[in-house]
């Protein structure tokens, strides 16, 4: 059976004091639940996060990591960096980081082995751009961009794959995919592995809308059979909001 799961994007929001404020109210007012509830603050923030939420359920996750083991590459960060503070789990792909710095399937493709070998669950993000919808090629981008990044993988790698569909057009900008679009591109990403691995691997896979989620949208989404749950940016920064989102799953 596969998770259900929440995971908050935190990007860069909120300095030390504030990470700490947040978290201590997203802990106390987490709610029961058998979800999976992550988080993501920034790198400079995560050993702390890690020590704050040693005894929650709430686990604390990376948003990038470098391919490379260790070396000449200044200012990024490597897996055993992450593994080494506690962190188990990487967000790979979000659109922010192929649209500004320039990641591409390629390097995705480099980063997930990397992780992957590392033993560390990858949280891949992928998503078609607005003129893709409407040219009709948003199926298209999106086998193209698991294809490239993911299918070169072994079948056995997929258990520590954890998927977030996030059209580009959705994200941070108030509009939302109707969950209708949502159900609809979960289920061809499901047939697509499927096809490209086996139906068992597809069954299994945790599939997470992203783009502008909130506590308004958040059931209705959460609702439609192929969504697992989601990647909430904007209202992962506020903890009733983020609670409530937890409370729809
Ligand atoms: C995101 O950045 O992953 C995201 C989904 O952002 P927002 O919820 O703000 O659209």
């Amino acid at each position: 059976m596969r998770s259900k799961i929440v995971a908050g994007n935190w990007k860069m929001n909120k300095n030390m004091e504030e990470t700490e404020a947040l978290l201590a109210e997203v802990s106390a007012k987490l709610p029961d639940t058998t979800a999976k509830v992550m988080v993501a603050p920034t790198f400079v923030n995560l050993a702390s996060a890690v020590n704050q939420l040693e005894d929650s359920t709430i686990e604390v996750i990376a948003q990038n990591m470098h391919f490379a083991e260790s070396g000449a590459y200044t200012g990024e960060i490597s897996a055993d960096m992450l593994l080494n503070i506690g962190i188990n789990t990487v967000i790979l792909g979000h659109s922010e980081r192929r649209a500004y710095f320039g990641e591409t399937d390629e390097i995705l493709e480099k980063k997930v082995k990397a992780a992957l070998a590392k033993n560390m669950k990858v949280m891949f993000c992928f998503g078609e751009e607005l003129a893709d919808r409407k040219s009709d090629n948003h199926f298209k981008v999106v086998e193209s961009q698991l294809k490239n990044a993911l299918f070169g993988l072994d079948a056995s790698a997929w258990s520590s794959i954890i998927l977030a569909y996030e059209p580009v057009w959705a994200i941070g900008t108030g509009e939302t995919a109707s969950p209708e679009q949502a159900q609809e591109m979960h289920a061809f990403v499901r047939k697509t592995i499927a096809a490209a691995f086996d139906q068992n691997i597809a069954d299994n896979v945790s599939i997470l809308y992203g783009g502008s989620v909130k506590p308004s949208n958040a059931e209705e989404i959460f609702s439609k059979p192929d969504v697992d749950g989601g990647l909430i940016g904007g209202a992962a920064l506020v903890a009733d909001d983020f609670i409530a989102i937890v409370k729809a799953i």
